[in-house]
């Protein structure tokens, strides 16, 4: 044991206080959230609008939806609810409200084309879907019930509009409310990962996980008064369709009672006038735009000012020690705090959390409060110790239920023991500051973004003039990885490189382009046919 952190059996504990979970079995994360006291009035700041949303007309609102939900469109517990939108300040709503009912929130990526929509769908199987006029057209052919967020009802082709957002609110209670049980173990999210292998998987996460996720939360920032009064206000332009964004802005942060500025997507313009304009003093980020941040540096000061900033808050992927670096020097006024946490853990598993932590450059900080972790020799599957690397395996109450109707994806990923795989390469020095060195696992990210590798193969098949094909992690300075595509030409096949790339672009979300294609003779496979993407990496 030094200093709290206590290793045994190879099990590292966390040096943080163990998170209080509140003991009744019958609880819903949105009444968790909605029952804690708020030291601030306004929940929702809407920047393109100027729109405040106070905490009380915010409870109110998720009442009368969640009311109109069950009441009149049917939506019961254990029901699958889409939401395909950008961050607006109807989606913590829409969240909040589903799963209150004990239905599930799934959400997808707006910038993802209909094809990719469509498979998520066959997968999760909506009973209705909320999305914005604008991006209705993709859920056309899918036979699934629209809410409209904004707009008219109006004439959507084949869609069949229900009713909009603003009318669900304005209706009016005819009848007593009868709510049905939902229990911490009741599912509550469905969030698409692809986890270590294979295409994107549902993520079930269960109300527990949300409810101990948001405790997380609530002990990383501790808001209180004085907190107020120095200003606790946080800028949001990390997606919400992601479990970054939605335990963060949909529901920690509301829990701790934090003021929110919602940004509808990163524009650098957009959001540096709203830091200014509102007094942000926390701006939860992905490594991509940190870098840009420094980039940009010498303009940014001159034209927007900054001062309220105190802290920027990186995850979702790596960030290497000369970027912190790089950024401090420029902005050195600015703590910068790390998360580290998958979609299967239900937000953050390590973070630093204080100026002092945030010193250790390249860390992704402590093991979050009740966390217990492993680090798994690969090969043989022994559990290590400190300063030695494997695979980060996690415990806690935040790890999900399992995947989606894919039992085989679950076991495989966690143990009879409740061990999840996080198929990342880690190690945890002395001090129990966890490192992230490499990933196990296939997965690419692209500006945080998840890129299934497995994904893009499928696709470059279904090219007559493919034989083979495999796709690796790009590294990147800017984006961070991109895909690159090892491809087998068909005999006879003069198929270009930009031709390659053309076929995928027409069919994928922007993120997920193949941005560099090499050509090969074969694609190097183990005996059971599993693609040696190290070997290709090393190339
Ligand atoms: P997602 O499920 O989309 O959140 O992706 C989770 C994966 O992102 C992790 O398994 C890591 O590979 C990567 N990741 C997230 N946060 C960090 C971090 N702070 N440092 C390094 N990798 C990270």
């Amino acid at each position: 044991k030094k200093s709290g952190f206590c290793i045994s059996n190879s099990t590292f504990y966390s040096k943080r206080p163990a998170i209080p979970l509140p003991p009744n079995t019958s609880l819903d994360i949105t009444t968790f959230i909605s029952s804690r006291p708020h030291c601030t009035t306004t929940a929702f700041i809407d920047a393109t609008n100027e729109r405040h949303v106070s905490y009380s007309e915010l409870w109110s609102t998720v009442d009368s939806l969640s009311f109109s939900l069950s009441s009149t469109w049917g939506v019961r517990k254990g029901h699958v609810i889409l939401i395909l939108s950008p961050n607006s300040l109807s989606f913590p709503l829409v969240c909040l409200s589903v799963m209150s009912l004990g239905a599930l929130i799934t959400t997808t990526n707006p910038l993802n084309t209909t094809r990719e929509i469509s498979k998520q769908i066959a997968d999760s199987k909506p009973f209705l879907a909320f999305t914005t006029p604008e991006l209705a057209p993709k859920l056309a052919g899918s036979g699934i019930p629209v809410i409209l967020l904004g707009g008219e009802k109006g004439s959507f082709g084949n869609l069949k509009i229900l009713t909009t957002l603003e009318e669900m609110v304005k209706g009016e209670r005819k009848e007593v409310r009868v709510k049905e049980r939902v229990c911490q173990n009741d599912a509550a999210a469905l969030l698409y990962s692809s986890g270590t292998t294979g295409e994107s998987k549902g993520v079930v996460s269960s109300h527990r996980n949300m409810i101990a996720m948001v405790q997380t939360i609530i002990g990383r920032f501790r808001l209180n008064d004085e907190d107020q009064r120095n200003g606790n206000t946080f800028i949001c332009t990390v997606p919400m369709f992601h479990i970054y964004g939605l335990v963060a802005f949909a529901t920690g942060l509301l829990a701790a009672g934090a003021t929110i500025v919602v940004l509808p997507k990163f524009e650098m313009n957009d959001l540096l006038l709203a830091i200014s304009k509102y007094k942000v003093s926390y701006f939860p980020l992905v490594p991509p735009i940190l870098v840009a941040m420094a980039n940009h540096a010498d303009h940014i000061k001159k034209n927007y000012d900054l001062s309220s900033l105190k802290h920027v808050l990186s995850g979702g992927a790596p960030l290497g020690k000369e970027v912190i670096e790089g950024f401090l020097e420029k902005f050195p006024n600015v703590v910068i705090m790390q998360g580290y946490g998958l979609t299967e853990s239900t937000g953050i598993g390590a973070t630093t959390d204080c100026l002092e932590e945030s010193r250790r450059y390249g860390t992704a900080g402590l093991l979050s409060p009740s966390t217990e972790a492993k680090i798994v020799d690969p090969e043989s599957g022994k559990a290590l110790g400190v300063n030695q690397t494997g695979e980060l395996w996690l415990r806690s109450h935040t790890v999900m239920k399992g995947y989606f109707n894919n039992h085989e994806a679950t076991i495989s990923t966690l143990t009879s023991d409740g061990w999840l795989k996080s198929g990342d390469v880690c190690y945890f020095d002395e001090d129990g500051f966890l490192f992230v060195v490499d990933r196990l696992k296939e997965l690419i990210k692209y500006k945080g973004y998840q890129v299934p590798p497995a994904e893009l193969e499928a696709l470059l098949l279904t090219h007559p003039e493919i034989a083979d094909a495999a796709v690796i992690p790009f590294p990147d300075k800017n984006v961070g990885q991109f895909p690159m595509a090892y491809v087998v030409r068909k005999a006879g096949s003069n198929l270009s490189e930009n031709e390659i790339m053309d076929f995928v672009a027409k069919q994928v979300a922007p993120y997920k382009r193949i941005r560099r294609v090499a050509f090969i003779d074969s694609v190097p496979k183990n005996a059971s046919g599993k693609i040696l993407r190290k070997d290709l990496i090393k190339m």
